[in-house]
């Protein structure tokens, strides 16, 4: 997670990301009905979270962009993908601050070569930091898909391809440059983007794209409610509306909702964080969802998304088993309706 439109001036007790409002949400993500390997899952989403700690712990307290931190972490991603006998390729590419940046995309082979699922993770943390929560816990995620879909036996009907991400926290220039290198032609043959941000935070709040945007109309109605004058909150709006959109959005937004539904999961849909992951270069191009989970607090006059967010105690303490596993198999749900 990089940046976000900051909502504090409209009072403290109003959070942006939430449509300006506070929420409580039923703390209830230990009810899904853990998988079969669920415990091989976990145990191996931890490893890879103290490998990336212990990388970060000897490199200077991070894994940015551009330093011997991120460039070990992506290493150890390629030796994962080489253990499990897939290929990976590194794609270098220059941020804003002329650093080069190398994004690693790991492709699971489909039945149709066309078409295509992409499942993205930024690995670079901030240079405050160890990046454990944001985001080696979206990394852990998307290894573990890797060593689930290196044992399938069926190819899944459209190409997977694991993308994991560089220079998020300075520009989301990695998957940007991505981007940027797809043909008309490839971007038509994406079926979905997936972005998995911040996922091993405690007791969380469960935030998936808004689709269809209808989190829009709801802000509005919270900045009337909060007494705002319409010319502050309008420009907020406006920006929020010119978002592009693909007209597949929404139902991909009703298939991620309705695996929670299934489990009787309660979440918060909201359409900024669209704009402070990965999802913002793919928007109105593929069809975009995203998963993020959330603890947000008032630090004094600032939002911190998650406890320790961007601060070098954003470690392995922070995370919970939990939420790794309810967003591993959001993912696989997500993954195996769309392969349907
Ligand atoms: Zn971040």
């Amino acid at each position: 997670m990089s940046s976000y439109v900051d909502c504090t001036k409209f009072g403290r007790d109003i959070f942006f990301l939430s449509g300006c409002t506070s929420f409580n949400t039923e703390k209830n993500i230990t009810k899904v009905q853990p998988n079969q390997n669920a415990a091989a899952s976990e145990n191996s989403m931890m490893h890879h979270l103290q490998t990336f700690e212990e990388i970060a712990e000897q490199n200077g307290g991070n894994r940015a962009v551009g330093t011997a931190g991120g460039l070990a972490s992506a290493q150890y991603i390629l030796e994962q993908a080489k253990k499990a006998g897939l290929h990976a390729q590194m794609l270098p590419f220059e941020n804003r601050e002329k650093t080069v940046g190398q994004n690693i995309v790991i492709e699971i082979e489909g039945q149709s070569k066309d078409t295509a699922v992409i499942v993205g993770a930024h690995y670079d943390s901030v240079k405050m930091g160890p990046g454990i929560n944001d985001n080696a816990s979206g990394v852990a995620v998307l290894l573990a898909l890797l060593q689930d879909y290196a044992k399938q036996k069926v190819k899944p009907k459209h190409t997977l391809y694991l993308a994991f991400w560089d220079s998020e926290e300075v520009g989301i220039a990695g998957s940007q440059a991505f981007v940027k290198s797809l043909s008309e032609k490839q971007l038509q043959g994406i079926q979905a983007y997936i972005n998995v941000d911040m996922v091993g935070t405690k007791n969380p709040n469960i935030m998936i794209a808004d689709g269809d945007h209808s989190s829009i109309a709801e802000m509005a109605a919270q900045f009337k409610a909060n007494g705002l004058a319409q010319s502050d909150y309008q420009p907020i709006l406006d920006s929020m509306s010119q978002l592009p959109k693909h007209p597949q959005d929404a139902a991909l937004e009703e298939r991620m909702r309705q695996y929670f539904k299934t489990n009787n999961i309660q979440i918060k849909d909201d359409v900024t964080t669209l704009t402070a992951s990965d999802t913002l270069p793919f928007l109105g191009k593929v069809p975009v969802t995203s998963l993020i989970l959330f603890n947000e607090q008032m630090k004094g006059d600032e939002l911190e998304f998650a406890p320790c967010y961007h601060k070098a105690c954003d470690t392995i303490d922070g995370v919970d088993v939990n939420s790794l596993n309810l967003a591993l198999n959001v993912i696989q749900h997500l993954l195996s309706d769309l392969n349907k």
